[in-house]
């Protein structure tokens, strides 16, 4: 793909409204000066596999996808990447210079990446909390695998859906560590939601909040109140609207680092960027459009 044609890149979810992707990238776009444009299209469940045939057809060059067809998306993709594969879910697709669909999934990455630069971790030592088991869970729960932590325990308010994940991401943890050799298989564990509060978080030094809890318009919600942290615990919460959830506002009053959502959204469009375009992301011009637009709307009570 040559950088001087115009190409056409895009979202497809249901609704469509509210995503921060097309203007995030379109801004990125213009900041290389590329001739790219990334249209939002909003595809009803039943007409995604018209939607995806419609790629070749049209040669649009890569979509996001978001919910609901992060995973109905994987059987009407031509290949998918392993990471994706572990996953179960796409949120990139690109049309290779054969005209094959690709599936990507860039969430689990861009937390990871995020998670990385923002906090300077050391992930190896770290027992992880992982609360919720949903699609987002399922994607940070195979990178940090991948990245190899010392533990990682998940909780989910329907438990049955913690088991399930923890099986899944447990086939992938076997193979990982087959294929890596020397390092110690990363422990994974079920923990009882409704015994989190009684059994309290010391043993973790990265608590993840995967679930919606406290996103607007519920800012005062947490999905966990937060009694006795260990010292330099990590506190994170991948809710980005508001920036500082009120679970992370608890976090820092009792001495906690906090890390927030607004850096995965950030990599994992960044990824795709990479993907998109071969070009790296301009990653501060993207971080900053999405800060002005979220500051926006929280100044208009959204
Ligand atoms: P999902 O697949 O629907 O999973 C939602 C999870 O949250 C489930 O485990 C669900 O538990 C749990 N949950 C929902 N309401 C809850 C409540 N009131 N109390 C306790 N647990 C609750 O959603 P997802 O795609 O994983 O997304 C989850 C959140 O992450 C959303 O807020 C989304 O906006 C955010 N997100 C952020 C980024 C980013 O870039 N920062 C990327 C992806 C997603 P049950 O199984 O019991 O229903």
């Amino acid at each position: 793909m040559s950088a001087s044609q115009k190409q056409l890149f895009g979202l497809f979810a249901h609704p469509v409204g509210h995503s921060l992707s097309p203007v995030m990238h379109n801004r990125a776009f213009q900041a290389l000066g590329l001739p790219f444009y990334y249209h939002p299209f909003d595809i009803p469940p039943e007409r995604l596999p018209e939607a995806v045939a419609g790629l070749k057809a049209l040669g649009i060059r890569g979509i996001n996808v978001t919910i609901p067809h992060k995973e109905n998306i994987v059987p009407l993709l031509d290949e998918l990447d392993p990471e994706a594969e572990a996953i179960g879910a796409v949120n990139t697709v690109v049309l290779s210079e054969t005209g094959r669909l690709v599936g990507y999934n860039t969430d689990g990455a861009g937390y990871v990446q995020s998670l990385l630069s923002e906090t300077g971790i050391n992930l190896k030592e770290t027992n992880v909390l992982l609360l919720g088991a949903g699609g987002a869970a399922k994607a940070i729960a195979v990178y940090l695998i991948k990245h190899g932590c010392a533990s990682l325990t998940i909780a989910n308010r329907t438990e049955h859906k913690a088991e399930t994940l923890a099986h899944h991401v447990q086939r992938y943890a076997a193979q990982s560590h087959d294929g890596k050799g020397s390092s110690s298989p990363v422990r994974i564990n079920v923990h009882s939601w409704s015994q989190l509060d009684r059994d309290g978080v010391k043993a973790y030094q990265l608590i993840i909040n995967t679930t919606p809890v406290g996103m607007w318009p519920n800012v005062g919600h947490v999905p966990l109140e937060l009694k006795e942290l260990s010292p330099g615990t990590i506190v994170s919460d991948i809710v980005y609207n508001p920036l500082q959830t009120a679970f992370l506002k608890a976090a820092e009053q009792r001495g906690a680092q906090v890390h927030q959502g607004l850096g995965m959204f950030i990599f994992q469009g960044a990824l795709a960027f990479k993907l998109f375009t071969g070009y790296e992301a301009p990653l501060e011009v993207m971080r900053k459009v999405v800060e002005d637009q979220l500051n926006l709307s929280s100044s208009q009570g959204k």
